[in-house]
């Protein structure tokens, strides 16, 4: 009797450690996620806190695609913690528009690491950060093109779909907007796009278990007609801590709430790294110093 037990007694410990190791604990919420991902063929996405900025990595087996490169000042951290995590060859990147905070550190990844092509909308901006850009892609020969809307690119079993380009006289509307699909998990990449961008990609196919939040959080994106259809499980928000303009705006922390989506931050959770096997999608937070622009505990 005493040796069944016994038994019962190591079966019971050995199915409690088991469950601890198979659930995460979620530092955003203390909620308990029960995600099990297969350890092989994962897709990792980093969605880098770059203070108010915006930087995020794709990583799939040896496949490297980069959206968006933070301020100027992000740039030598950026490239440094790139090469620490054996990212040797960029063969993709999206500038996602020309404002500083998304292009600003890009020269850097191009002077530090190779990059195969950049990919940015149409438009010649005067200030330093484009400049500095265009001088560095010209250094290392490395080409400049035009996406068109509805362009794929196929990376194994990635499928990544350009949802928007502008063209117009405001940068934010220009936007490239990136839909990446990974067998059963979509994820959506909005840049600095607007409301007006919503609308026009409103009737596509623009549903996703992960929304990258437009804009930083700003009320002036993130309509509730375009949430209401991306109907995101989780969003991620980059943005500053304490920054000057309020972002991330209450009004969208609500509409994302009323949908019920978990909300991660990078001024709050520092480098938000997502792991998935095409199911199940797992989520830790990382203190990486990439962070140019502020001090940060
Ligand atoms: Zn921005």
């Amino acid at each position: 009797m005493r040796k069944i037990l016994r038994r019962l007694f190591f079966i019971f410990i050995v199915c409690a450690v088991g469950y601890v190791f198979l659930t995460s604990i979620d530092s955003n919420t203390g909620d308990i996620e029960e995600v099990v991902l297969k350890d092989e063929e994962l897709l990792e996405i980093y969605y880098f806190d770059v203070g108010e900025a915006d930087s995020t990595l794709i990583r799939y087996k040896n496949h490297n695609i980069l959206i968006d490169a933070g301020n100027t000042i992000d740039g030598k951290k950026l490239s440094k913690y790139l090469k620490s995590i054996g990212v040797t060859n960029i063969e993709l990147a999206f500038a996602t528009h020309a404002h500083e905070d998304h292009i600003g550190g890009m020269q850097w990844i191009v002077y530090k690491i190779p990059v195969d092509v950049i990919y940015m909308p149409e438009h010649f901006a005067e200030w330093k950060s484009y400049q500095n850009l265009m001088n560095s892609t010209k250094e290392k020969n490395v080409p400049i093109k035009v996406p068109q809307i509805d362009q794929e690119f196929n990376i194994e079993d990635l499928n990544i779909k350009v949802l928007w380009v502008g063209k117009s006289e405001d940068y934010n509307e220009n936007s490239i907007v990136l839909k990446l699909n990974y067998k059963n998990t979509n994820y959506l990449f909005m840049g600095d796009a607007t409301n007006d961008v919503e609308l026009q990609i409103l009737d596509k196919d623009i549903k996703s278990d992960v929304l990258k939040v437009g804009h930083h959080g700003s009320k002036n994106s993130s309509s509730a007609n375009f949430l209401y259809k991306v109907e995101p499980k989780y969003a991620i928000i980059s943005v500053g801590k304490d920054n000057e303009y309020g972002h991330p705006h209450d009004i969208v922390l609500e509409k994302l709430e009323k949908l019920n989506t978990t909300i991660y931050r990078t001024d709050l959770s520092h480098t938000i790294r997502l792991k998935s096997d095409g199911e199940g999608i797992k989520f830790d937070f990382i203190k990486t110093d990439v962070n140019g622009g502020d001090l940060r505990d």
